[in-house]
């Protein structure tokens, strides 16, 4: 999950994105609308956290260009608590949520998790394909009553592949997706591979069959008919 927060309550930035990283979100930082609208328009953010009062620009300009340019692109503006003509017109202009300062972090991730589950069309935070279940607030992908033992890496890519269960996922989306930006020394195409194939080996304990298909020249798609 790769996250946009534009703040430039620079305290209030580092925080946020401190809590989100260790909750394994990869993370990117803006600290005015200029920065966040180049960076928007160079990204594929999954998620964008948006303060509407920034100094250089108006928060809502910047949510009508993203919302624009963006289908996928999930919103959660951040603002003052008396804003409520702010808050009505974030909505109004296609925010998903809209979270009140000063906010919890918990109520952040709680919201956050509630419009990822919303874009997916998923009622909780436990994805179940046949016996496979992903628990996306704990990260922790269980067979039956085994817990898979993954990396960090192997649970994002295999997460993000059943979050778009059926449909293939290309290479460019799980490296900006699992690795945020792709000119990023880490992003390797091969990396994705050798992740993928310790996938398939540590599934194929429990599941036989290539549910977790590659489709040659594009990327990879779970499948879930073919699942036993
Ligand atoms: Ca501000």
């Amino acid at each position: 999950m790769h996250v946009l927060i534009v703040e430039d309550e620079i305290p209030l930035l580092k925080e946020v994105r401190s809590y989100l990283e260790k909750e394994g979100f990869i993370c990117d930082e803006a600290s005015t609308g200029k920065i966040a609208s180049d960076k928007l328009f160079s990204n594929n953010y999954d998620l964008l956290l948006l303060d509407l009062g920034l100094p250089d620009y108006d928060g809502i300009d910047l949510l009508k260009e993203t919302v624009a340019n963006s289908k996928n692109i999930a919103v959660i503006i951040l603002s003052a608590r008396s804003a409520i003509e702010d808050r009505i017109k974030g909505l109004n202009f296609g925010a998903d949520d809209y979270l009140p300062k000063p906010f919890s972090l918990l109520e952040l991730k709680s919201r956050i998790m509630a419009v990822i589950r919303r874009k997916h069309g998923i009622k909780a935070n436990i994805l179940q394909v046949n016996r496979l279940q992903v628990d996306l607030d704990k990260r922790v992908v269980t067979y039956e009553e085994n817990t898979l033992n993954l990396t960090r890496k192997e649970y994002d890519i295999l997460s993000f592949l059943i979050l778009n269960k059926n449909r293939v996922v290309t290479r460019l989306q799980i490296s900006e997706h699992i690795w945020g930006d792709i000119i990023e020394e880490n992003y390797n195409s091969n990396y994705i591979d050798v992740h993928i194939k310790n996938l398939r080996k540590k599934l194929s304990e429990y599941i036989d069959g290539d549910f977790l298909e590659t489709v040659r020249g594009i990327g990879f798609q779970f499948v879930e008919a073919s699942q036993e």
